[in-house]
């Protein structure tokens, strides 16, 4: 099993691990601060240091327990070789802003305007999107939500996650918005729980901002009206 850094802490920039595996351009470390895709937060990227050589890290993806780094190239690394890792910092910190964002909105929704509405989320390097099933939802409601949204993270609400044994988890409702990720923690022994303090809580494996004043200003960029029960906001933030 990988030890997860990034859970750690979300803002370390480099770390030391050894060598676990290495298959073509795959590598397995004991350790790492690379954020492999999921929960709709993108890999991190970055490099991998050995001796002379430079290795960039151009995916990561989790498999079995184990965080899987693809490199460029095939690499001249063995197993217990010591190695240095860098993730590209501007790009994580970007992602750790926007997905804290749409946790923030997800709680705005759901003390406002009721539970049970939201249905996913994605979030890319520059931009976010949020989809809802709430009927009567246009642009100008949508506008005001992250309007109330904006003012909730200016409070500067203090962003932890913790874990919790999974009975204990099952019993808050509303801890996974979706079926799958209700279903998913059936299957964990401790589960994972991203709090905004006073706003929302979510079972999350993601990486976050500290404190939501560091979301910086939320802009709604397009409104999608996909149908009755899809609807689309997608957000950027000032200072990206
Ligand atoms: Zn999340």
């Amino acid at each position: 099993m990988t030890e997860k850094l990034y859970w750690n802490d979300p803002y370390a920039k480099d770390f030391e691990a050894n060598v676990v595996k290495v298959d073509g351009n795959k590598v397995v470390l004991d350790k790492t601060l690379f954020y492999p895709t999921g929960g709709g937060q993108p890999h991190d990227t970055g490099k991998i240091i050995h001796e002379n050589n430079e290795y960039k890290v151009i995916d990561v993806y989790a498999e079995n327990n184990e965080i899987v780094h693809v490199l460029d190239r095939n690499p001249s690394l063995n197993q217990n070789d010591k190695i240095k890792g860098e993730i590209d910092w501007d790009r994580r910190y970007r992602l750790m802003r926007l997905h804290t964002a749409i946790h923030l909105i997800d709680g705005v929704i759901e003390k406002n305007y009721g539970s049970g509405m939201l249905t996913g989320g994605q979030i890319y390097e520059d931009r976010a999107r949020i989809d809802i099933d709430m009927q009567d939802l246009n642009k100008e409601k949508a506008e005001q939500i992250i309007e109330e949204a904006n003012k909730v993270a200016e409070e500067g609400h203090e962003v932890n996650a913790i874990f919790m044994p999974r009975d204990e988890a099952l019993k808050i409702e509303r801890l996974a918005r979706t079926e799958t990720g209700r279903e998913l923690i059936k299957n964990l022994e401790n589960v994972r729980v991203v709090e905004i303090k006073g706003v929302d809580m979510q079972a999350d494996g993601g990486t976050h901002v500290k404190n939501t004043k560091e979301i910086g200003k939320i802009r709604l960029s397009k409104f999608e009206n996909k149908g009755k029960h899809n609807k689309r906001l997608e957000i950027v933030l000032e200072n990206l």
